[in-house]
């Protein structure tokens, strides 16, 4: 029998998505790019797959015929708090760029999007979880919150609550440069893969969810601080 151990396993992308060109485009993609890709055209098939194959990111459309993204995204989120989820979809609303963050999405892209942007991104998801663990930065704590990466969970006292992928990676990268600003162009860049653009609100949505979770008074924060025009700032 031969073992192929030189070959790292490929990392498996779930598309939820109804429409046939977009899977097909996808696929041929994601496929090229060295992705296994597994796909539904239905929110509760979505669901069953993801339990099933347990993918390293997925691919969510916000508009399917039995039910809509959000609920799906819900759903996954009920049994894997952590693997990042991309929404597809045709609004570019704030409001539902709100609504998908509160469900547990991580971030969005705008139909019709550039493949290549969307490649980029899962690019940046894979680099940061493959980069070499710093063992002494598994754990850290911010004022009473005990942080640890490994498990994705914050813990203060009794209550403990899970991150996601990008909330963890976020956290790490203010931890790294602990007491330094680090600018929201970086955050973007080397987080979710892509360029900052003036409109860009997705590190503030997850800074706000951060907050929430680590601050005492998440309006008047002590340790997740805003440096206005520039960025954000880890004060332990
Ligand atoms: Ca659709």
């Amino acid at each position: 029998m031969l073992l192929r151990l030189d070959v790292a396993p490929r990392k498996k992308i779930l598309v939820i998505e109804d429409e046939p060109h977009i899977v097909l485009g996808l696929t041929d993609a994601l496929e090229f790019e060295g992705f296994a890709v597994v796909s539904a055209s239905k929110g509760k098939d979505g669901v069953a797959l993801a339990r099933q194959e347990k993918p390293d990111a997925v691919l969510l459309d916000l508009m399917l015929p039995d039910t809509n993204g959000f609920k799906v995204c819900e759903e996954l989120r009920r049994f894997d708090p952590f693997v990042p989820i991309i929404m597809l979809t045709a609004r570019s609303q704030e409001v539902d760029k709100i609504r998908g963050l509160d469900a547990g999405a991580d971030d969005y892209v705008t139909k019709p999007f550039s493949v290549g942007e969307l490649i980029a991104r899962l690019r940046a998801i894979f680099r940061r979880a493959a980069r070499p663990s710093e063992s002494a930065a598994e754990t850290f704590t911010i004022g009473d919150v005990k942080v640890n990466m490994t498990a994705h969970t914050i813990d203060q006292g009794s209550h403990s609550e899970q991150l996601s992928f990008y909330e963890v990676e976020l956290l790490r990268l203010l931890h790294e440069r602990v007491g330094q600003p680090v600018s929201r162009d970086e955050i973007l860049q080397k987080i979710w893969g892509i360029e900052a653009g003036a409109s860009n609100r997705t590190v503030d949505n997850f800074i706000v969810k951060l907050r929430k979770k680590i601050e005492k008074s998440p309006d008047k924060p002590e340790h997740i601080l805003t440096v206005y025009g520039f960025g954000y700032k880890l004060a332990p």
